[in-house]
């Protein structure tokens, strides 16, 4: 089968014949991919910067993580999900056993592995699964949208942490995700929807999609403007979706006392500045999240896309054959796209 693997050290991936993978447990599913999407992750180890050369162990590797796909051979035990069906797949895979995974939290699973970092990715014509990632979704669900529900769950983990019923809300960063979180925070209820962006793309992307106000932070103080927008009583919640310490610091600040922020984003360094006292002195709720709660996110994102409640035309800007992967990728870092989806066959429409 072909896939995308990074078969050596430096930029770049190779479109390469590997081997089919095969099942080889009872809890085994093998799915024909038909859709994925590129995630920040896969642009670090197509870039082979230093977070990707530190992380990953092994080469080579199918890359990618995002996908749609069809089950096509399921293994002795498997009851969950059966030949023909529409499957997606959280790319944290659990063990199931330890403490996290006992207690309701796998996707922090102590003995977690995660697709295309930890092993084999799914950018490939097939991949086996065990059976405990799949969730099948309904056939009404357009192929494209299903391909991108893995970061749609980032979205909807780290907006629904806080009620947004009747609330202002700034968004950090209208990236892929934040583009998501504007779509989400509009459903749950949000009073008034403030994003703060400097691409122009992006800030382009925010206000088709219903944001309130879109502000440059790079060209006006985000903290003045927000005050002014709330006659100076600030945010109700802050989501940060930018991964940037002046956006996370300059929302903190914009939030009221007793106000929520869910943290998404993740930095450049470990170690960053943070106005801890601000943060104690308005004694604010702090969310951090990481992947998606498996699986409570994954049953709202199905309903969302299944009930057309959720609009991801706009969120969703470009689609590659996979063979043009690099153009998909190029896309992506420079930055003038939303979220970009690779065609891995054209058999089935959507
Ligand atoms: P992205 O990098 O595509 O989007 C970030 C956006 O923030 C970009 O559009 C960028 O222009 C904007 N930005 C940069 N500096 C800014 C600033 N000072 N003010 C306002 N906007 C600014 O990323 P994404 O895929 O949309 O993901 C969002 C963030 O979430 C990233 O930091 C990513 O690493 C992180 N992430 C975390 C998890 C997790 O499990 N914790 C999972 C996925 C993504
Ligand atoms: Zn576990």
């Amino acid at each position: 089968m072909k896939a995308i693997v990074k078969d050596k050290p430096g930029k770049g991936f190779s479109l390469l014949e590997v081997e089919e993978p095969v099942l080889k447990e009872p809890h085994d599913v093998k799915i024909k991919i038909l859709k994925v999407s590129i995630c920040g992750t896969d642009v670090h180890i197509y870039e082979w910067n230093d977070w990707a050369k530190e992380r990953i162990k092994k080469l080579p590797q199918i890359d990618g993580h995002e996908f749609v796909g069809r089950v096509v051979e399921v293994g002795s035990e498997v009851k969950n999900v059966k030949i023909g069906d529409l499957v997606v797949a959280d790319s944290h895979i659990p063990c199931g056993y330890c403490y996290q995974c006992r207690t309701g939290n796998m996707h922090v699973c102590e003995n977690l592995k995660i697709l295309g970092v930890d092993r084999d990715g799914v950018f490939s014509e097939f991949t086996v699964l065990p059976d405990r990632v799949l969730i099948k979704i309904d056939e009404s669900i357009s192929l494209k949208y299903a391909s991108v529900m893995e970061p749609l769950g980032n979205a909807i983990f780290t907006t629904t942490a806080a009620d947004l019923r009747g609330k202002v809300v700034l968004i950090s960063g209208a990236g892929p995700i934040g583009a998501m979180a504007i779509e989400i925070s509009k459903l749950s209820g949000a009073a008034y929807i403030i994003v703060s962006e400097i691409s122009d793309f992006r800030i382009n992307m925010a206000k088709s999609l219903g944001s309130d106000v879109v502000i440059n932070p790079k060209e006006k103080s985000l903290i003045d403007e927000v005050m002014r927008l709330t006659n100076g009583s600030g945010i109700d919640v802050f989501l940060e979706m930018s991964g940037n310490e002046k956006a996370l610091n300059d929302g903190i600040q914009s939030l009221k006392s007793t106000g929520v922020a869910s943290i998404l984003g993740v930095y450049p360094e470990n170690k960053i500045d943070f106005v801890m006292n601000t943060a104690v002195f308005k004694n604010l709720n702090i969310h951090t999240i990481t992947g998606r709660k498996m699986f409570e996110t994954w049953y709202i994102a199905a309903n969302w896309l299944k009930y057309k409640k959720l609009d991801l035309s706009k969120v969703v800007t470009h689609e590659f054959n996979f063979e043009d992967y690099e153009k998909g990728f190029e896309l992506m870092i420079s930055g003038k796209s939303g979220k970009i989806v690779l065609n891995v066959t054209n058999d089935e429409e959507g």
